[in-house]
């Protein structure tokens, strides 16, 4: 799976960066997953190599403009563009009266259907090669998390170890890959012994606005990437703006490390964090703050950054 960030600022866009959108990439084909689409989300995209009318799903974290301000026109240039698959909009209560409405109101003829799902009464959502879960959050609306788990992941059969034991190539080799216990030559052949995962399910974490990461402890069992935003340093979060329901970087790091999540990729950063590092205050605090708290694998979201999550499960920024 390949992760490119296609908006990380907070509440309004930068000149470098974008409100809220994270893309997920299919590995192979041209399938792709969008999480959260602030305004402004369709000018990022022609910057990147997917295309509308591949977008399998999108999904909304919380009803924040600057989450879903983009979904009325990404999706009146999809159906410009001739979309005629139907798209799947996996958004909380509110969102589907609001577009529903932006349809009607504005005369928008879409030559696709659009299905929506209420997170709200989302309970696994499974397609193509993933199964999404919510998890809900703390903020000032309705928040939540989505998490993508690989499906079918396919059992292999451990050959060698069966030609090893002396078992040859027959309908027992079939049986122990379906699950079966076998007997063999007088002896029970435990199918368990006999299988093996090539590797662990991909599993990534997308979160909303959030102010108490622990709410993603059980999601993040057997994460391999949490993404979470980091808007503001812990002094101004624990702050001037400790009402408005954000993590601190201190905090989502020090959830991550307790939660032995070994990569993590923040984003949402309050505008008034500086690019350049000799002004303050600068990304840089974030970073330092993060990296003072946890020692995994540390990302700051950049807009149009692409990272990759290899089939071991390592992930590395690739673009
Ligand atoms: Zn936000």
């Amino acid at each position: 799976m390949d992760i490119i960030f296609l908006g990380t600022s907070s509440g309004t866009p930068t000149r470098a960066r974008n409100v809220s959108g994270v893309a997920l990439l299919e590995e192979q084909g041209s399938a792709w997953y969008l999480v959260d689409c602030g305004e402004g989300t369709q000018h990022q995209l022609l910057r990147a190599p997917m295309s509308l009318m591949n977008l399998q799903a999108a999904f909304i974290t919380h009803v924040h403009g600057d989450h879903c301000y983009g979904l009325p026109g990404l999706l009146a240039s999809a159906g410009m563009l001739g979309r005629s698959l139907p798209l799947h909009i996996i958004a909380p209560v509110g969102i589907e009266a609001w577009i529903r409405a932006t349809v009607q109101l504005t005369q928008l003829v879409l030559p696709y259907e659009l299905r929506f799902v209420a997170t709200e009464a989302l309970e696994k959502w499974t397609y193509g090669n993933w199964v999404v879960e919510k998890t809900p959050l703390s903020h000032r609306v309705p928040s939540f998390a989505y998490t993508f788990t690989e499906a079918g992941t396919e059992p292999k059969l451990d050959t060698g170890k069966l030609e090893a034991h002396g078992i040859p190539r027959g309908p027992a080799w079939g049986q122990l890959r379906n699950g079966m216990d076998v007997t063999y030559a007088g002896r029970t052949l435990k199918s368990s012994d006999y299988i093996c995962f090539p590797h662990a399910p991909k599993r990534v974490v997308v979160a909303g606005d959030n102010d108490r990461p622990e709410l993603l402890r059980e999601a993040c069992r057997g994460a391999h990437v949490l993404v979470h935003e980091a808007t503001f340093t812990k002094e101004i979060a624990e702050g001037p703006a400790k009402d408005f329901g954000h993590s601190s970087a201190a905090s989502v790091a020090s959830f991550a490390q307790s939660a032995g999540v070994p990569n993590l990729i923040l984003t949402h950063f309050s505008p008034r964090y500086q690019a350049d590092a000799s002004r303050s205050p600068s990304i840089e605090d974030l970073r330092k703050e993060a990296a003072g708290n946890y020692d995994g694998k540390l990302f700051l979201a950049e807009d149009l950054a692409r990272y990759r999550l290899s089939r071991s499960g390592e992930l590395s920024r690739t673009g």
